[in-house]
């Protein structure tokens, strides 16, 4: 073997009895899950938004982040549901450059991925108290899920992961919504087939036990525009693409059908500002079609507080070091046209 051994790692139970969460969170985190799965057994018709930066970089400017979301909120809770994104854990297209906090609880700093599981814990507990959101990440690393398990009220599976087995697994044992991206290359069926299989019980090694699911019932599709062979962006937000996605899907025994639409990645080709139309665009599909009324629950944004995107070591606040993000005006703006729209 040619690793070098680094350090032992806490368990996840151990992890979290270093850091509880207070009783009153754990009953919130109970209430917003119970209404997600409202949303997705279609027993609500609030639109989801799944909403905040590429990579959750800086525990500073994450909390004021959320704290904004939260404000807004309040004024549009009646109908739409925040969950706000605090993305941990960053695929690479190239595995070079920033991996997420928990690799670099510092992103100028060499990786320290014990630390890493602290920073970011301390960073969901301190988001929770100050605003009651329990939050989404995506599932990058199945074996790590357990650590983050009782704060998270939504998981992703990357458009880089979804064709992989151990996450379909992992996911079908999870009892949270959990959104299988289409893969970077477009093709709709491998994740038809994610959400299937994450859809289904199985027997498999998780952590260090043979365990068995039951199959996840909120597994679903999430949107985000694809790359062709010739590296042109080809996005999938459009009508006639989430028409083909509701057929695919209802040809299949694939309980409480649905989409959320990446309006970022490969559907706005990373122009940050064509989330706002892109956003508009979908709404409007959403409200004319029968089929994707019910079909389409919501939208992922990826918004921070300053607009646009900044290179690792330029130290503006708020700005995203990963993908381009919408500013915060821009973001207040788009949340309260969709609670108005929708
Ligand atoms: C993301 O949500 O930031 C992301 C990396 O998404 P995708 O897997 O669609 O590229
Ligand atoms: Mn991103």
């Amino acid at each position: 073997m040619s690793f070098k051994f680094m350090e032992h790692l806490i368990s996840p139970d151990e992890f979290k009895k270093e850091f509880p969460l207070p009783e009153d969170i754990k009953r919130i985190k109970e209430i917003r899950d119970r209404e997600i799965a409202d949303i997705f057994e279609g027993k609500s018709d609030k639109f989801i938004l799944i909403i905040g930066p590429c990579s959750a970089d800086n525990e500073e400017a994450v909390c004021d982040y959320i704290h904004r979301l939260a404000r807004v909120y309040e004024e549009v809770k009646d109908r739409v549901f925040i969950i706000p994104r605090i993305y941990t854990n960053k695929p690479r297209t190239t595995g070079e450059g920033y991996k997420g906090m928990l690799h670099q609880p510092d992103p100028e700093q060499k990786p320290n991925l014990i630390e890493g599981l602290r920073a970011i814990r301390h960073m969901h507990l301190r988001a929770l108290q100050d605003t009651k959101l329990t939050a989404a990440d995506e599932m990058l690393y199945p074996d790590n899920t357990e650590y983050f398990s009782d704060v998270l009220s939504y998981i992703a599976v990357g458009a880089r992961s979804v064709e992989n087995q151990q996450h379909r697994l992992v996911a079908s044992g999870l009892d949270v919504p959990v959104g299988m991206k289409n893969p970077t290359g477009g093709d709709l069926s491998v994740m038809v087939n994610s959400i299937t299989a994450a859809q289904s019980g199985h027997t498999f090694i998780y952590g260090n036990d043979e365990v068995h699911s039951s199959g996840n019932p909120y597994a679903h599709a999430i949107l985000r525009g694809a790359t062709n062979k010739n590296g042109i962006n080809i996005p999938n937000y459009h009508f006639e693409d989430m028409i083909r996605t509701y057929n695919m899907i209802a040809a299949k025994d694939i309980k409480n059908p649905s989409v959320i639409i990446d309006t970022n990645h490969s559907n706005s080709g990373k122009k940050y500002i064509e989330q706002i139309r892109i956003a508009k665009e979908v709404i409007h599909n959403k409200k004319i079609s029968p089929e994707l009324h019910s079909f389409v629950k919501g939208l992922m944004i990826e918004s921070y507080i300053e607009p646009g995107s900044q290179k690792v070591g330029e130290h503006v606040y708020g700005k995203s070091i990963t993908d381009p993000c919408l500013g915060w005006k821009d973001t207040e703006d788009l949340i309260k046209y969709i609670a108005e729209t929708v």
